[in-house]
């Protein structure tokens, strides 16, 4: 008896001993196991010449009531004996099974759900399961046996054929789940239609049928059905498809438990023929800002498939969609050509036009899916913009949207510049955390009072987006954290020369922390703020302080104090008592300022103690 690797018997323990209340996507795991292993021996087939044609395949469901049993059979490529223990004594998928540590029931459901984990689901319903296969080329035929956790057997067996035969035997009814189900006809029709109608061989079946015998005496007699209709959805015809069919073929090709946002189906004619399923998840796949995930279409010429991701097709900033694509086109068939094809970068470039035109239309049109996508996929979009100093930003600028601090709902910029007050010369915006902590920055003040909108920038990439972007219709982004906030009659606080000693003190008491000490434009009743000089903002210099190896970037800070705040009053007549507070005054004040902007202070316990000092 051989053990299962350790990520496998996870698994395993998991599927035996699952509350799953799905259990019966095995069949469907199973059967979409069969149908790959039969594309493989078609592929290699049409490569290597071995005379197959697509009517010699087929895959059988065979259900014993007596015996308890449901066979899955298939005239595939077959396994060898190492092929068997490679394959199903490991898990396969254990790229897309991020397991974590702890072990709660909850998770569990989650990952069953979301990744349907193939083969081992089989043992959800099964107390044991025997997969009898002979590789195609081979004699010999081997049996693999499992009753679950305790591990394996491979055994030299007979086959006649190519292929492979896998016995459930079902596990005894119970309170949860009445296994004797998935014995019944009517229920694996069910599951064949829901599941794997689109499989491309025939799922064939024993079935039990009655006539009327020459005497009209009811007799009943066997014969073999076709369960599943055989052609693919997405050559059916857009009118004879039912979202749910779509939604319930998303979830099952791709490995989601949620429906899918958008589905895009649609087929080119002419010089170019091909049919296209596309499909915008209604989620974020739990890896998709990490550096596993790995886009892509897949990839079939006339129905068969050559490539479960051609990277290819899809940009990086739209590597979100999934689906598929089958060109009507004989590709050259080896796989490794078929990325250099030129046909293949016009059918991406179709693919993408089409893409931004769906997304554009939802924006247009359906604002509150579009909110929704925006929130699982907006950042990529984002990246998109900025990627390679912003060749794709006017394929992007159109698709992204910001919170407006005016109007508290996401627009675009086309529609912040049609709302532009006369006389406005900038698009604003401001960075922080939420767009609450945003409206609560004291420089947005004079900027929302003179009547201009500002966009909310909640994102690291965002402000690294729009200094890409730099203008939105020849109408430049401007911070409202900047030093110039080029408003036009923008009244500038006098500065008598006292003012100016003042400030120059206070300056000179902070020791180079911020490059100047002035009254500034930004304040009405804040009394103090940050705004900076130059192309680092204070944005930007958090984010880049975050990063890993992180060198410690500074932006040109500014101390912007409100003249007309008593906080000033009050240091202009201690400037003139009592120089020594003054620097103290200047040191709290410009923590203030680091507060407002969720800046660390440098030494939060010597704050403290400064500000007990003078405030006792
Ligand atoms: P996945 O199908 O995602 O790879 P599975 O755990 O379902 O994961 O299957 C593991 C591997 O076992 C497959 O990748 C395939 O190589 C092999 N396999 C499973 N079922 C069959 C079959 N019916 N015929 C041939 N090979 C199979």
């Amino acid at each position: 008896m051989k053990k299962f690797k350790t990520e496998s018997q996870r698994v395993l323990d998991l599927m035996i001993n699952s509350i799953y209340t799905h259990k019966e996507i095995f069949l469907r795991e199973l059967l979409s196991n069969a149908s790959d292993a039969i594309d493989k021996l078609y592929y290699k087939s049409l490569s290597d010449n071995l005379g197959f044609s697509k009517s010699d395949f087929f895959i059988r469901i065979e259900a014993d009531k007596d015996k308890r049993t449901l066979k899955i059979i298939d005239n595939g490529i077959g396994m060898t004996a190492d092929d068997l223990d490679n394959n199903l004594g490991i898990i396969a998928k254990s790229g897309s099974l991020d397991f974590k540590k702890n072990n709660e029931a909850k998770e569990d459901i989650n990952i069953i759900g979301q990744f349907g984990v193939g083969f081992y689901s089989s043992f959800m319903v099964s107390e044991k399961v025997e997969v009898l296969s002979r590789a195609y080329g081979s004699e010999e035929a081997n049996l693999w046996t499992s009753s679950g956790t305790e591990g394996y057997e491979i055994v030299k067996a007979e086959k006649s054929s190519h292929g492979t035969e896998i016995t459930l035997h079902l596990k005894p009814d119970a309170e949860e789940e009445n296994y004797s189900d998935f014995l019944d006809e009517y229920r694996i029709r069910e599951l064949v239609k829901k599941y794997s109608d689109y499989i491309r061989y025939p799922i064939t079946m024993e079935v039990e049928k009655t006539r009327e015998d020459e005497e009209k005496k009811e007799e009943t007699y066997k014969e073999i059905e076709t369960l599943n209709s055989l052609t693919p959805i997405w050559k059916k015809r857009k009118s004879d498809i039912k979202d749910e069919e779509y939604n319930e073929f998303y979830k099952s090709a791709f490995y989601d438990y949620t429906d899918p946002l958008k589905v895009i189906h649609f087929t080119a004619e002419g010089a170019l023929e091909y049919k296209a399923l596309l499909f915008i998840p209604g989620r974020a796949p739990y890896d998709y800002y990490s550096r596993n995930y790995e886009k892509g279409l897949r990839l079939y010429t006339n129905g068969i498939l050559i490539t479960e991701k051609c990277a290819e097709l899809l940009p990086d900033y739209f590597s979100f969609v999934k689906g598929l694509v089958d060109s009507e086109l004989t590709l050259n068939l080896s796989r490794e050509t078929v990325q250099h094809d030129r046909r293949l970068k016009l059918i991406a470039s179709a693919i993408e036009r089409k893409i931004k035109s769906e997304l554009a239309d939802m924006l247009e049109n359906n604002r509150e899916k579009y909110e929704k996508f925006f929130a699982e996929f907006g950042p990529q979009l984002k990246y998109g913009l900025y990627e390679n100093w912003g060749v794709n930003k006017d394929a992007l600028k159109d698709l992204v949207i910001y919170k407006s601090l005016v109007k508290d709902k996401f627009i675009t910029f086309k529609e912040y510049v049609a709302a532009m007050k006369e006389g406005q010369k900038y698009i604003y915006y401001a960075s922080g955390k939420t767009a609450d902590a945003i409206k609560a920055l004291p420089q947005t003040e004079k900027v929302l009072d003179a009547g201009y909108d500002i966009l909310c920038l909640t994102e690291d990439v965002d402000e690294f987006a729009i200094k890409v972007l730099r203008d939105y219709d020849k109408k430049e982004f401007r911070n409202v954290s900047k030093d110039d906030l080029g408003m036009e009659n923008e009244a500038k606080p006098v500065e008598s020369e006292k003012d100016k000693e003042i400030l120059a003190y206070l300056k000179e008491s902070l020791g180079g922390k911020v490059a100047a000490v002035k009254f500034g434009t930004h304040l009405k009743s804040h009394p103090v703020c940050l705004t900076s000089e130059g192309e680092l903002s204070i944005g930007m210099e958090k984010v880049f302080n975050a990063m890993p190896g992180a060198k410690g970037v500074s932006a040109e800070k500014i101390l912007e104090i409100n003249a007309s705040h008593p906080v000033y009053a009050r240091i202009a007549s201690l400037y003139e008592t009592d120089k020594e507070k003054v620097r103290d005054y200047a040191e709290i004040l410009y923590g203030q300022a680091l507060l407002i902007e969720g800046l660390p202070l440098e030494n939060p316990a010597k704050y403290s103690d400064l500000v007990c000092k003078v405030i006792s």
